[in-house]
């Protein structure tokens, strides 16, 4: 749809899933008016109903996952931990720190982890792979986080009949997102069926369930994506101190292992996503009281007050300048090459 193309599948496709395709282009394109709508071509296949009885459910070991496992309706059999979704697969060493904290944490819920390794991401994001077209923002996160998912989940389906994608966003801060609570169960077919678990629950409400009911578990949080060499989670990007913000407002004690030094909050301007972010910011700055979090309200009074004119002033000289290049640079090659032939 980004690209504008159609779609060939040449192996037999569930009816369930072909039926749902125009329910899924219709969700992208009110979201996103820039993509076109797909023709897909496949031959509906017969797909076996639901057989397997077990359940899967991804876990990266952060508050999401850990909130879904913890729902004893799920009943989770198995925790999948997928490689090459925030890091690219040939990162090993990534793969080794998640999983120090995953298997204590696995341990502690008394269930077992299985690692899936995928290229996927690295063929098809251009944030890995360096093709495709350009998209304003995260390709991945804000189209795709869902249907990779429940490719994984197709995978898996002999065995498991239920996938569990924990929701990223909560209610308050519900964007347009690649996992969305009304696009990833649109991903199931006739054999598996997709889950899209916890949009309504808050971070801190989540946080507060996790640490009433496994605070072991929490011990080991890992929500970190500046992946650093020698710790679970870095404690001072955006990601770590939303939730040490979280955890503090929860009432509970920040976990040693988790978050061994204090954090930065001074920082927190300098490294938050406010477009990403706006509404989660919010939503932890009216829970935020400034007698007994001072740095951390203040931090967060400067991400969401509007920018400094010289930050503004800066954004447009950048644009100024691309704008120029776009319209010159052309003209100016073309002339460097007449000279160049006249030279010779
Ligand atoms: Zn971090």
């Amino acid at each position: 749809m980004q690209a504008g193309e159609d779609l060939d599948v040449a192996a037999p496709v569930s009816p369930r899933l072909r039926g749902a395709v125009t329910r899924i282009q219709d969700i992208l394109l009110g979201w996103y008016p820039g993509f076109r709508r797909s023709r897909l071509t496949a031959r509906v296949g017969k797909d076996a109903a639901f057989s397997a009885i077990h359940t899967a459910a991804c876990f990266s070991g952060g508050v999401d996952s850990l909130y879904t496992q913890l729902d004893p309706n799920l009943k989770v059999d198995r925790l999948v931990l997928v490689h090459g979704f925030e890091n690219p697969v040939s990162r090993s060493d990534l793969l080794e720190t998640t999983l120090q904290a995953v298997e204590p944490q696995a341990r502690m819920l008394k269930r077992r982890v299985m690692v899936v390794k995928t290229n996927l991401r690295s063929l098809a994001d251009r944030s890995f792979s360096r093709w495709g077209p350009r998209f304003p923002g995260n390709f991945f996160g804000a189209c795709w986080l869902g249907g990779f998912l429940a490719a994984i989940a197709h995978c898996l389906r002999a065995e498991y009949g239920r996938f569990v994608i924990p929701a990223s966003l909560s209610p308050d801060a519900l964007n347009p997102y690649g996992s969305h609570p009304h696009l990833d169960g649109l991903w199931s077919s006739d054999a598996v069926q997709v889950i899209h678990h916890g949009a309504e629950a808050g971070r801190i409400e989540k946080i507060r369930s996790i640490t009433g009911s496994a605070p072991q578990a929490a011990e080991w949080l890992q929500v970190c994506e500046s992946n650093p060499p020698d710790r679970i989670n870095c404690g001072d990007c955006d990601k770590c101190l939303r939730t040490r913000l979280a955890l503090r407002l929860a009432g509970v004690k920040e976990p040693n292992h988790a978050f061994p030094v204090p954090p930065k909050w001074a920082r927190w301007p300098l490294v938050a996503d406010r477009a990403r972010w706006n509404r989660e910011y919010i939503e932890l700055l009216r829970w935020c009281a400034y007698e007994k979090e001072p740095q951390a309200a203040s931090a967060l009074e400067t991400i969401l007050s509007p920018p400094p004119w010289w930050r503004d002033l800066r954004r447009h000289s950048r644009n100024l300048v691309k704008m120029a290049a776009r319209l010159y640079a052309p003209g100016l090659a073309g002339w460097m090459l007449r000279e160049r032939h006249r030279e010779w």
